[in-house]
């Protein structure tokens, strides 16, 4: 072959490399930019084609997919860190403590060592040979200058592949010390977020299952509330205004004293069904509490959750208490409401949030100020909430499940969202793309529940939409 000829094939090699890259670039731009794997977790109200029918929901991530939701140890780090006297020991590396260390806003009325985060530190040497006696070792540290009543154990990823035995640890040191020490079986990579909920709600059971056949009063429970910017005392005082005793409270604000007395209840409500419906479930079947389901968030939830509570413990004059009580808190705050109200009307929102029962409050509270939820998410949403956001929301409505930050930013920019109301894992997504952003998760520093909550959202949420800053960004863009 010649030189010419040479040539003449080099160039048709690289011309069909061209039309290679090109083909696949014109595929990338015609496809959805949704995995296949995804599909079924993405739910348009008005094109079922998109994802042939329900939503699939409850299980666990998509490998690649970057899903939003955090780990198993985290899911179980969450539920358990308000509890303000217990101390937690993450026997992993220290990524994973640092990764959950103070994660939520949980205020306290009592001890505060619970904001603090110990970790054993796992290297590569206790990775070859064991990491069980520098378990050991923090635990006794803690024991002699602590004296801790309540440690949780948290056996992370490495510690489920090299397979320290945690629970004889655990075991060994309590009876040592006489204290509890409690195993959360929670390898990251042992299932979902929701596993996570799961074996913290295991734990906990095994604190109260001993203190079961205390005698009854007539009060309740509230499971699924961390006391975040101090919500929990909101809601408390309005048990209070409407005569209902409050047991205990999982886990805002609760310490081991109080945990003890919940088998006592003989109502349990559940505000955060993610977290807490399990534990309910459990408390049901062995201890014969019944449950449930309840929110504080919005005046229409709060209203009805509050009397639902009383005529579940057929209490006919608690129940008259709590409709005069949400009456005149409804009428307190309708000025201020109605004042936010004609700034907001028109807007669109997106809500990616923890559990469904949140998301379906925030849609309502949204409707009630004349704002369209155009894009509605979970990290642990199950069917029947799913089936619910689909009945309030409009037909154009994006609904997904487990979403990834590349899901999120399509829809948030197809549909022309305003705000994304979401958890802090989210904000940076919705800055970068110029969207205002509430924080209704762990980090936030105002309350968000109940009528004085209701407040805060909408001033919140119209300082954050009609901040002049977006004006700014958008036209930066152009
Ligand atoms: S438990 Fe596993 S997934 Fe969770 S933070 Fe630790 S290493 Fe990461």
């Amino acid at each position: 072959m010649g030189i010419t000829e040479v040539k003449v094939a080099e160039v048709k090699v690289a011309e069909e490399k061209v039309t290679e890259v090109e083909a696949s670039e014109e595929e990338l731009n015609n496809s959805s930019g949704i995995l296949e794997e995804r599909k079924q977790s993405i739910r348009l109200k008005s094109d079922a084609d998109l994802c042939g029918g329900g939503i699939r929901c409850d299980s666990d991530s998509v490998s690649g997919a970057v899903s939003q939701r955090a780990c198993v140890y985290c899911g179980a780090r969450v539920v358990l860190n308000p509890i303000t006297d217990a101390f937690h020991i993450v026997h992993g590396p220290i990524g994973c403590a640092s990764y959950t260390w103070d994660i939520r806003g949980s205020l306290t009325s009592g001890d505060d060592i619970f904001r603090n985060s110990f970790s054993t530190d796992l290297r590569e040497q206790d990775i070859i040979f064991g990491g069980a006696k520098k378990l050991e070792a923090a635990i006794e540290e803690l024991a002699k200058t602590h004296h801790p009543k309540l440690i949780f154990v948290y056996a992370t990823c490495i510690v489920g592949v090299i397979g320290d035995d945690v629970e004889a640890v655990c075991k060994q040191m309590s009876e040592k010390y006489d204290m509890l020490v409690i195993p959360v079986k929670s390898p990251g990579f042992s299932g979902n977020k929701a596993t996570g909920y799961k074996m913290a709600c295991n734990a906990i059971m095994q604190i109260i299952t001993k203190y079961r056949d205390q005698p009854k009063v007539k009060g309740i429970n509230i499971l699924g509330d961390f006391n975040l910017a101090g919500e929990m005392w909101i809601i408390k005082n309005y048990m209070k205004k409407i005569g209902i005793h409050v047991c205990t409270t999982f886990t805002g604000d609760s310490s081991l004293e109080t945990l003890k007395l919940a088998p006592s209840a003989t109502l349990n409500v559940v505000q955060c069904a993610g977290s807490s419906v399990y534990l309910a479930n459990r408390m049901e079947d062995e201890m014969g509490i019944p449950f449930i389901k309840v929110s504080f968030f919005g005046v229409e939830d709060t209203t009805s959750s509050l009397i639902r509570i009383a005529e579940a413990l057929g209490d006919e004059e608690a129940r008259l208490k709590a409709i005069k009580f949400c009456k005149e808190k409804t009428e307190e705050i309708e000025a201020t409401i109605e004042m936010y109200k004609k700034n907001l009307i028109g807007k669109k929102a997106a809500i990616y949030v923890g559990g469904g029962f949140k998301a379906i409050s925030l849609i309502k509270q949204f409707n009630a100020l004349g704002i369209k939820s155009v894009v509605v998410g979970t990290q642990s949403g199950r069917k029947d909430e799913y089936e619910i956001i689909e009945n309030i929301v409009d037909q154009d409505t994006v609904i997904l499940d487990d979403a990834n930050p590349a899901e999120l930013e399509k829809y948030m920019k197809e549909k022309g969202v305003d705000i994304l109301v979401a958890g802090v894992k989210e904000r940076p997504l919705a800055y970068k793309l110029g969207i205002a952003f509430c924080d209704h998760n762990h980090e936030r520093k105002h309350p968000l529940a109940g009528f004085e909550g209701v407040v805060n959202f909408v001033q919140e949420i119209n300082e954050s939409i009609n901040n002049p800053v977006w004006q700014y960004v958008r036209n930066n863009k152009k």
